[in-house]
């Protein structure tokens, strides 16, 4: 564990785009919700791309996520981690939950599983378990799933607060990996959290739910717990989707963000439920962002998903 001058663990924190698309002001939130609560401590702020589903990466769109983000004022620490080049890594995890049997080779469709799957919300699946003793004769592995315990998982959240999931209830065996290959999200952050170090995960409220699936997995890989904060979601003003064009917060996407910069940065702080002074957008990138590393309080931040004010 890392530790500051004081001897206090330092905070490595991160965030952790998917380069399938621009960024946009959901992406905005948690870059500058990372960013401060991490900073604030003092602490370290991570970069990875998570690139690792390549049939939906979009080709120049990690680039521009770099840009938009310099010139929004966020510097990084560290090297940025690429997922799609840490294969040999994922590798060799699998391989070891696969020698302890923790993983089994499942061969049902998505259809046959919403067939026998009850969906308790959102529609998620709960897979049945219906390959946990065995491929049945006729079928082939399509992926590997994680048994799961009957157990509920619960944790803290920094901002949501008691959280807890009924794994074998809410959402069964999960895939860890595709039987053609590409490794899972929730295998690849758990991993990369580890490896990295990062001890504080401030993310979208999107991954609350998935949240309990990536503990449940460093539990198996005895690999520490970092701290969780899922942020509120943006949505579009009548409660609905974004459209593309009021949603990308991107160079390439044409937001002038030199003149728009500190407008967005401030909105985002006020969205955050932060209370920065009405002159603040007129400042610098990086003087908006001193000023949230001064201010920000984490108590402050909503819990509820709102529209996005500019
Ligand atoms: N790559 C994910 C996304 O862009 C975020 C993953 C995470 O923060 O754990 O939605």
């Amino acid at each position: 564990m890392m530790t500051t001058s004081n001897n206090e663990t330092l905070t490595i924190g991160r965030f952790a785009p998917s380069p399938t698309g621009p960024l946009h002001l959901g992406s905005l939130v948690a870059a500058l919700g990372s960013y401060l609560m991490t900073k604030r401590c003092g602490g370290l702020w991570l970069l990875r791309m998570e690139d690792l589903d390549l049939p939906r990466v979009v080709a120049g769109v990690a680039d521009d996520m770099l840009a938009t983000l310099e010139s929004l004022g966020f510097e990084w620490d560290g090297e940025i981690v690429y997922q799609s080049r840490r294969g040999d890594y994922y590798r060799e995890i699998v391989d070891r939950l696969v020698e302890r049997e923790l993983v089994y080779p499942c061969g049902c469709s998505r259809t046959e599983i919403a067939q026998v799957a009850s969906a308790p919300h959102d529609a998620a699946l709960v897979y049945p378990g219906t390959c946990r003793n065995g491929l049945s004769a006729h079928k082939t592995a399509r992926a590997l799933r994680v048994r799961v315990a009957d157990e509920t998982v619960t944790f803290a959240d920094l901002v949501m607060g008691a959280s807890a999931q009924d794994l074998g209830r809410e959402c069964g065996d999960f895939v860890i990996q595709r039987a053609d290959g590409p490794f899972a999200y929730h295998l690849a952050v758990v991993v990369d959290d580890a490896a990295a170090g990062v001890n504080q995960v401030v993310r979208g409220a999107d991954l609350l739910t998935s949240t309990p699936r990536q503990i449940y997995l460093q539990r198996l890989l005895g690999l520490p717990t970092p701290q969780y904060g899922h942020l509120p979601l943006v949505i579009g003003g009548n409660g609905g989707k974004l459209s593309k064009r009021e949603n990308a917060v991107s160079l390439a996407a044409g937001r002038d963000l030199r003149r728009e910069g500190g407008k967005l940065l401030v909105s985002a702080l006020r969205f955050l439920g932060q209370k920065p002074p009405a002159d603040l957008e007129r400042g610098a990138p990086s003087e908006i962002l001193q000023w949230g590393v001064a201010n920000f309080d984490p108590a402050a931040v909503p819990r509820v998903s709102a529209s996005f004010h500019l």
